[in-house]
Formats: C-alpha cells, sequence, structure tokens
C-alpha cells in the first residue's frame, strides 16, 4: 500500500449509471475503511478539524475507526453532526477538511469524507440511536424549514430538552436534501430519511404541509400558539432568470423545479402520476452544483445535454468531483458561451437557443476574470428544453409577514452570525435564509449557532 495515496473508492461504471437513478458512489467497505484511516497521521495540530466548520474531532474518529471501534467512532461524529451520512456524500471536503490535511502537503489528503460515510452508514445499518434530552425544559420552540439548518436546530434543542416542533412547507422534511439534490448522489429512502429519522427519535415534531407567512404566521405562533421562540431555516428556493427574449416559453425551467419534479414528485419512475417534459436535447445554463445535478438528471432522463457557462473550466464554481462524473458519463460543456435569447417554435415550444461566444476580460469584484462578449459570434444550438440554474435566493413571504424582521438588499434576513439572532426579539435565523445559497455543512453550522442563541435566550427569560 502507497501511504501517500488515497484508497480507491469504488463507483458505478459511467456509461451503466447514466442510464439508472442509483448511486454513483459505492463508498469503503470495512477492509478499506480501515486502511484509509491508518493512513492518518493523528497530528497533535489537526488541520483537519480547523478546516470542518462544525468542527468534528476527525482525529479521533479515524483513529477509533483504525481500532474497528465504529459505535465511538460514530459517537465522536455525533457530537458535532446531526447528519453525517449526508455531510460526507455532499460536503465540499476538497475545500474544507481535507484541504487542510497534513498528509495531503506531500501525498493525496486523508478520504475524511468517505471515512465518514463509512461510519455514518455503519451505524445505521447497526441500529444506533443518538441519546434523547433525560430532562424536559417545558418550553415550546417552533423551528420553520426542515433542511439542514431546521434539522440540526431542532435536535439540538432537543437534545437540551425543549419541546420542538418544525413546521415544513412542503409534503416531504429533508429541504433541499430532498427536493434539490439528486437520488444518484444522495440516496432519499436509504440515506436522508434515516437521518431525518434520527432526529424525530430525539423528540422532535415534524408537521409538513405548513406553510408559515400563509397557513399561519410568525406573530401567530409566538401570541395564540405559546411558543417561546422561533427559528427560521426557510432557505433561499426562489430561482433566479436571466431576463432574456423566450425565457417564458414552454419547455423553459428552473433547476429548481426541474429537480423537484424529478426528486420530490419521483417523475423519473413509471409508476408515480407526476410526469415531467423531460426534453430530448437539453440546455442548461450555469456552471455551479445545481446546473450539474440539473444536467446529470436530464442525462439519465434520456436527454443528449450540453451545460453553457460564461466563464472557463478553471471558474466553474461546482465541486471538481461533479464536473468529473459529469464528464465521464457524457455531459457536454459549451464553455465561454452565454444564451442571447430562446426561439420558440409556432406554439410556444422552445426549438432552439441563440448563445453568444465569451473571453475574459480583467477580473471582477469577485475576483474571478469577467466575461466580455465576442461581438458577432452568435450560434443556434436546436434544443427542446433550456434549464435555467443560475442561482437561488430567499422567498420574502417569511419577511414580508413579519413586522420588524430586517432583511438585506438580497432579500436575505439579518442574523447574528454567533448566535442567530435577527431584529425581533424571540425570533432567530440561519442557513441559505440568512446567507443566500451556500451548502450543507454551513447550514448546519448556523442551525447549531441558532440553537445555542435560542438556549442562552431563553434561560435568561
Ligand atoms: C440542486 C442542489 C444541489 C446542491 N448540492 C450541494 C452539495 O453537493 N453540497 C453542499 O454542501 N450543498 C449543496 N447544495 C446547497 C445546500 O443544499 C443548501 O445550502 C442547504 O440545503 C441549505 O439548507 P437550509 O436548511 O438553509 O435550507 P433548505 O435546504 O433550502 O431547506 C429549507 C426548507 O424550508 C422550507 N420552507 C421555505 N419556506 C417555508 C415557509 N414559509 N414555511 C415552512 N417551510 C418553509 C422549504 O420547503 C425547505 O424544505 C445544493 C443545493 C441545490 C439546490
Ligand atoms: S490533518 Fe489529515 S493526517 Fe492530520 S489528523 Fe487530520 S486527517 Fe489525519
Amino acid at each position: 500500500m502507497d501511504m501517500m495515496k488515497k484508497i480507491p473508492v469504488r463507483e458505478q461504471d459511467p456509461k451503466v449509471r447514466a442510464t439508472n437513478f442509483q448511486e454513483v458512489c459505492y463508498g469503503y467497505n470495512e477492509e478499506e475503511a480501515v486502511l484509509e484511516a491508518s493512513r492518518c497521521l493523528n497530528c497533535k495540530n489537526a488541520r483537519c478539524i480547523a478546516g470542518c466548520p462544525v468542527k468534528i474531532d476527525i482525529p479521533t474518529f479515524i483513529s477509533q475507526v483504525k481500532e474497528k471501534d465504529y459505535l465511538a467512532a460514530a459517537n465522536t461524529i455525533a457530537k458535532s453532526s446531526a447528519l453525517p451520512a449526508v455531510c460526507g456524500r455532499v460536503c465540499p471536503q476538497e475545500s474544507q477538511c481535507e484541504g487542510q490535511c497534513v498528509r495531503g502537503i506531500k501525498g493525496e489528503a486523508i478520504s475524511i469524507g468517505k471515512l465518514e460515510r463509512f461510519v455514518a452508514d455503519w451505524s445505521r445499518e447497526h441500529g444506533f440511536v443518538p441519546e434523547a434530552a433525560s430532562e424536559k425544559k417545558g418550553k415550546k420552540v417552533a423551528v420553520i424549514g426542515s433542511g439542514p439548518a431546521g434539522l440540526t436546530c431542532a435536535g439540538d434543542l432537543a437534545k437540551l430538552g425543549y419541546d420542538v416542533t418544525i413546521f415544513e412547507a412542503l409534503h416531504e422534511p429533508g429541504g433541499v436534501l430532498t427536493y434539490g439534490i439528486p437520488e444518484f448522489r444522495l440516496p432519499k429512502q436509504a440515506v436522508v430519511q434515516p437521518e431525518i429519522e434520527n432526529v424525530r427519535k430525539l423528540g422532535v415534531k415534524i408537521e409538513t404541509n405548513v406553510i408559515i407567512g400563509k397557513s399561519v404566521t410568525i406573530d401567530e405562533l409566538m401570541d395564540e400558539e405559546g411558543f417561546s421562540a422561533i427559528f427560521i431555516g426557510s432557505g433561499a428556493g426562489l430561482p433566479r432568470f436571466m431576463g432574456i427574449p423566450g425565457e417564458n416559453a414552454n419547455g423553459v425551467f428552473s433547476a429548481n423545479e426541474y429537480l423537484t419534479r424529478s426528486n420530490l414528485m419521483k417523475a423519473f419512475r413509471d409508476d408515480y402520476d407526476t410526469p415531467i417534459v423531460a426534453g430530448k436535447k437539453v440546455v442548461v445554463v450555469g456552471g455551479g452544483n445545481v446546473a450539474m445535478d440539473a444536467a446529470r438528471t436530464a442525462l439519465r432522463l434520456g436527454a443528449e445535454v450540453h451545460i453553457v457557462y460564461r466563464r472557463s473550466e478553471k471558474e466553474l464554481p461546482a465541486r471538481a468531483e461533479e464536473v468529473h462524473h459529469a464528464k465521464e458519463e457524457g455531459i457536454i460543456f459549451d464553455l465561454l458561451t452565454n444564451p442571447v435569447e430562446i426561439l420558440t417554435d409556432d406554439k410556444g415550444w422552445v426549438k432552439g437557443v441563440v448563445v453568444r461566444k465569451m473571453e475574459l476580460g480583467e477580473p471582477d469584484a469577485s475576483g474571478r476574470r469577467r466575461p466580455v462578449e465576442v461581438e458577432g459570434s452568435d450560434y443556434t444550438i436546436d434544443v427542446d428544453t433550456v434549464i435555467m440554474a443560475l442561482g437561488t435566493s430567499p422567498n420574502p413571504l417569511i419577511s414580508s409577514t413579519t413586522d420588524g424582521l430586517e432583511t438585506n438588499k438580497h432579500r436575505c434576513i439579518v442574523a447574528n452570525e454567533e448566535n442567530g439572532q435577527t431584529s425581533r426579539e424571540g425570533v432567530f435565523a440561519g442557513g441559505d435564509a440568512v446567507t443566500g445559497a451556500a451548502t450543507v455543512i454551513l447550514a448546519m453550522e448556523a442551525g447549531r449557532a441558532g440553537a445555542r442563541g435560542i438556549d442562552e435566550y431563553l434561560s435568561r427569560k
């Protein structure tokens, strides 16, 4: 064994997986996990912990894997993370814990994410249940939204003894984990649901089909239903569009709608009554994780798929692993290209996209080189479906129905990073609703901060 190199992880063959929705990555088996754990240097100054937003004690759990004490490893991780099987699969480890790993200086970083996933999958298969609180506080807290921010906040508060109810607008809990990230990256029944069940086992109640701001307001929850504090973890689900001609045509989707129809409404299964106009030739506009997920979903639904992105490969914001998987599966990348018009047929359906070539100029405010249009370079790609994956912002429903709740110019709720406190007393917030679209682990960290803030607030009352 070469101690400088990662133990490779087994994956589904790209040609086979391009036609199914089963998970791409198989993860480590026990033997592979123990071998990979044995590469860890168990550093005294463990830089990997500094790179983890929720500060998992990484060297300790890895040494427990090496000793084959998987239950101890699960307990170590559970102290910091309520969703390890999710994070082990979707966290951008290469820029967090693994990006800081000392092993990575001269060789390849330890596969911390794959080891976390191994422990989480082992503990689920062996019926590991997190400990519920023994003493109750006798105070009710409402959590709005059941994504990673809401689930983490609710789980932490339940462990402290609060009576917690999550209100979720959709008919299934999980937020983006359920409706956004596709099955082939994050299996719903096998992985997401059991982690949500673990939060329920801590005593958290989850009420679905309740839209806060419509079914009931924050003021009513506090004044009439006896909730002493509220955590808003309502995410950033409102899609952005380009504002180009033809964008209202039939066959133009936001990535959110396309993925929700596939993931939540199971459009890819013949036994469900909620179909999707899948498309035969699809353009996905954008270069982030959402664009990769939409493109790889369209591919699996039978389409030829182009990703149209206005910068170069170097600037693609998606995780390197996702870009690599998308290429392996046959997604075509039209880089340094930007749509300027969507063409329609006489019935109003998409029949093509006019795109313009771009080149990179001077860096802009984000530090990335600004794309500049190349005059006279327009050409048309014949397609029947266009999916816009240009980012999202928070839905203003809650802020517009809650007096005194401050938001910024991006419609994000203004909240203290340390404790989630908003401009309204007793109301806390975190996750994408505060930061705009970000990551699972940052939403979890914000949920944790919100739980701390609520506990301090209610302990003072
Ligand atoms: C397609 C896609 C792929 C992604 N891939 C990755 C990835 O690989 N790695 C990564 O780290 N991150 C990824 N992300 C980002 C990540 O999923 C989000 O940053 C994270 O889920 C945010 O968590 P949250 O709890 O703040 O919000 P969400 O997960 O959005 O959950 C918010 C919940 O609140 C509910 N809600 C909204 N309004 C109301 C209301 N008025 N009343 C009641 N309920 C309400 C929503 O229905 C939703 O269930 C991806 C996002 C998308 C869309
Ligand atoms: S930095 Fe890398 S080698 Fe060091 S303890 Fe963390 S995972 Fe192990």
